[in-house]
């Protein structure tokens, strides 16, 4: 299982956040998300049903607090 991937040495850590895993997270058929997170931004794959999603992430003193927004798929 991946789950983190190391910022590379000298980099600030925010500029290469680590990829996120949301097991069961897919809002489509409740696969596996993986989320990927660059500048702040967030885009999500289900790793079940190839579906795409854009998890809204806040940065917080402890880590990260992503919401995953209902809709996008007609
Ligand atoms: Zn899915």
């Amino acid at each position: 299982m991946r789950s983190h991937q190391a910022a590379p040495a000298g980099v600030p850590d925010f500029l290469h956040p680590p990829d996120l895993e949301l097991a069961g997270a897919c809002l489509a058929c409740g696969g596996d998300l993986s989320v990927r997170l660059r500048d702040g931004a967030a885009r999500g794959v289900c790793r079940g049903c190839g579906g795409w999603s854009t998890p809204l992430v806040e940065r917080e003193p402890d880590g990260v607090r992503v919401h995953l927004l209902a809709g996008g798929v007609a």
